[in-house]
């Protein structure tokens, strides 16, 4: 069962949380020269058309990305520099955003010659759409399932490690599955650097996921949340993003970007961080 399709999310504050930490992650892994293995298990299509049927059926976008647009001369944190430097490429005129890259794509984007990207994505559709994305983008594709395909390939043949678990999390067994996972991937790379995202949830399915992350082996787990300050009565009512072996320094800098979604005169999100599991 595979029905989900991020066309009608890309964008949202769950995205802009979640693509924060990766490209902060990544280009402070990159402050060191040796090579990164990049694996990106659920990767969507990699390129969202913001004025589709489909974004503009939910309008997602609206409450992430193109707010952050709109304040974006009076963010604090220098880190989204980099974020908004490749978004105004995005643009039709440097102002009204048209597009909006996927996890594949932010990678792609920050890549270095040396590091490989490897993106998995096993809906047919979305799995033929980034292969026809990544042809010249220096990303190899995998029309498998994500989770096994990374455990395949653990560990890497570069020094260095970088993993985003993003799952759509249609079946309530993911949840377990990906802290199960985590745990087998990080006794095959104990240094590499994992990023794995959930929703909050109504439900508190997410539960699962965290107190087994929670009573495992896997050390050194940050957990950031930003919270809607005007949540739905049910379903999603925050993001998540638990970042293992985050780099030296990641911490204040992460918390400072998130603490930028602040506000109804931002992205109207209350943000939070602490480590699930210290050192
Ligand atoms: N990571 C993307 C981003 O940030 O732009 C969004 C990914 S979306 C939340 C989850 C994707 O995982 C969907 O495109 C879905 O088709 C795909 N998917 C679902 N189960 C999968 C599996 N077992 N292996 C690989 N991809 C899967």
């Amino acid at each position: 069962m595979l029905s989900y399709l991020h066309a009608f999310h890309a964008g949202n504050y769950a995205d802009v949380q979640k693509h924060a930490a990766l490209t902060l992650a990544l280009t402070m892994m990159q402050a060191k020269q040796s090579p990164i293995a990049c694996f990106d298990t659920h990767a969507g299509s990699a390129l969202y058309d913001l004025t589709s049927e489909r974004a503009r059926k939910t309008a997602e976008a609206d409450g992430g990305i193109h707010r952050l647009w709109r304040v974006r001369q009076s963010l604090a944190s220098a880190d989204w520099q980099l974020m908004l430097d490749t978004l105004s490429r995005h643009t039709v005129d440097g102002s009204q955003l048209q597009s909006y890259p996927g996890s594949p794509a932010w990678l792609a984007e920050l890549a270095r010659p040396g590091d490989a990207v490897t993106a998995f994505e096993l809906h047919p559709s979305e799995g033929r759409s980034l292969e026809t994305w990544a042809v010249g983008a220096g990303v190899r594709v995998m029309q498998q399932d994500g989770l096994q395909g990374l455990l395949k390939r653990l560990p890497p043949a570069q020094p260095r490690l970088l993993t985003l678990i993003d799952p759509s999390y249609e079946i309530k067994d993911d949840y377990a599955q990906v802290a199960d996972t985590l745990v087998r991937a990080w006794q095959k790379c104990r240094h590499g650097v994992y990023l794995i995202w959930y929703p909050i949830l109504t439900s508190g399915l997410e539960k699962r996921l965290i107190d087994a992350l929670e009573q495992g082996s896997v050390r050194k787990i940050l957990r950031s949340e930003v919270m809607l300050d005007e949540p739905p009565e049910r379903g999603m009512v925050g993001s998540g993003m638990l970042v293992v072996n985050p780099p030296w320094g990641f911490e204040s800098r992460f918390e400072a970007m998130m603490k930028d979604l602040q506000g109804s005169a931002r992205l109207g999100l209350t943000a939070s961080q602490t480590w699930l599991v210290p050192e």
